[in-house]
Order: structure tokens, then C-alpha cells, then sequence
């Protein structure tokens, strides 16, 4: 076996370890494989060892490495975008992405979702939140929200705003933990996301299904924390350069 499918199969192991330590259905585990700055023939070998699911954080990489993938590989994958979009950048995404993790801003909700209308398409996109705090993170500002009812109304204005808009489609949310060696430290970020996702479905009255969270260091927590969705680069491709 390759070392890429080899990656692979230890993460879906440790995926199903962590579901059955709290009785969920790897089923409702999707994963995402992270192939930014990785090369095609990488992409490749793992969709040929089942992988279906990527993601890119840039926009430009994306409209380099799909096409020759798509001539490499006979078969269709799904393309996430879980990068910050520029607004400059936006009118190239509904075509390259099938789901968009990073809606991080009303304003950019309202720019994807005028492109995707003026390209008569429809994207599956999640409202990305700052749970952490971390000024280096992107999303809608939602550190302590539990303690913070003038930001939690915020948010709610928020998410009513963007999940009203045509084009775009919103399935749920996506958050990033620090990075902190110790993956127990930062369970309380996906705890608070979990709540946060069941706090704004119950107040808008919608469904919002998904969390897209845990990367390599945190996913076995943040799946027994109900993330629907992993995003996983290092582990299965390797050190990044
Ligand atoms: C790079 C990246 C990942 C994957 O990180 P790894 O530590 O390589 O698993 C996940 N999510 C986002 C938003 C990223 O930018």
C-alpha cells in the first residue's frame, strides 16, 4: 500500500475509534482530505485509495491543480473550499467548490451568494465562527458567546442575514481550535460550537446539520464532540513546506 493509503486507513481507524467511544455512525463522519500545497499525483493516490472529499484554502491553487487532477483521476470528487475568500476572488469559487467552509463575514455571504446567483448555481456553504478568540482566526466573533448575550444577538442577526441569501446554501458550521499540543485542550471550543450550532438552529428555526471541525492534531476530539465533517491535511499527506 502506499504511504498516502496507508495514512489514510490509520485516519479512518482512529475516526471510527472515536465515533465508537461515543456510539455515533462513522457514517456521519465525512472526510475531507486538505491537499493545499501538496502536488496532483499526492491528490490522486488518494482518491484512488477512496478518498472523495478535498479541500484547498486558496482560491488560485484551485483553479491550477482541479483541472489536472480531473484529468488524472476518472472519477468525481467534491472540492471544499475551507480558506479566508478575498472578495476580488469570489466570483471564481461557486464554480471550483462544491461546499465553502469559510464564510467568515456578512459581507462576504452577500458577495458569494450575488455571484452564485448571476452563475445560476446554488453552493452548500457553513458560517465559519471564532470561538477561540484567537486574533489570528477568522469568523464571526463568537469567543464566550454563552457569557455574552449582546454578542450572542449579534450573531443571531448575523446567521439570519446570511442564511437568508439566495445562491448559498448553509448546512452548518465550521470552527478552527488552536493549535496546542494537547488536543484535551481545546475539547472546550468544540463543546461551545456544538452548543452554538444547537442555540442558533432552536432560535432561526433551521437546520443546520453540519460542523466541520477538528484538523490532524484534534479530530479524534472533536468527532466525539459531533463534528459531522473533518478537515485532515498533515496526517494523511504529510508535513506541509
Ligand atoms: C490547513 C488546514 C487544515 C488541515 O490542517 P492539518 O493540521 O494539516 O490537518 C484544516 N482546516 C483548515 C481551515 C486549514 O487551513
Amino acid at each position: 500500500m502506499s504511504q498516502i493509503a496507508d495514512n489514510i486507513a490509520r485516519v479512518q481507524e482512529r475516526i471510527e475509534a472515536a465515533c465508537d467511544r461515543v456510539k455515533r455512525d462513522p457514517a456521519d463522519v465525512c472526510l475531507i482530505a486538505v491537499s493545499k500545497k501538496k502536488p496532483v499525483a499526492d491528490i490522486v493516490a488518494a482518491a484512488q485509495a477512496g478518498v472523495q472529499h478535498f479541500g484547498e484554502n486558496r482560491v488560485e491553487e484551485a483553479q491550477t491543480k482541479t483541472p489536472q487532477v480531473n484529468r488524472a483521476y476518472d472519477g468525481r470528487l467534491i472540492w471544499h473550499m475551507i480558506g479566508h475568500i478575498q472578495s476580488r476572488k469570489a466570483r471564481d469559487v461557486p464554480s471550483l467548490f462544491q461546499t465553502i467552509h469559510s464564510i467568515d463575514s456578512v459581507k462576504i455571504a452577500e458577495r458569494l451568494s450575488r455571484v452564485a446567483v448571476q452563475q445560476k448555481t446554488e453552493c452548500e456553504a457553513l458560517i465559519q465562527v471564532n470561538v477561540s478568540g484567537e486574533g489570528s482566526k477568522g469568523g464571526l466573533a463568537a469567543y464566550q458567546w454563552q457569557k455574552d448575550p449582546a454578542l450572542l444577538e449579534r450573531l443571531v442577526n448575523d446567521v439570519r442575514v446570511i442564511t437568508s441569501l439566495p445562491g448559498i446554501r448553509i448546512v452548518g458550521l465550521m470552527t478552527m481550535a488552536p493549535f496546542l499540543p494537547d488536543p484535551e485542550a481545546v475539547r472546550p471550543v468544540f463543546v461551545q460550537t456544538f452548543a452554538l450550532r444547537e442555540t442558533l438552529s432552536a432560535q432561526l428555526k433551521l437546520a443546520l446539520p453540519h460542523l466541520s471541525m477538528g484538523m490532524t492534531g484534534d479530530f479524534t476530539v472533536a468527532v466525539e464532540e459531533g463534528a459531522t465533517m473533518v478537515r485532515i491535511g498533515r496526517a494523511i499527506f504529510g508535513e506541509r513546506t
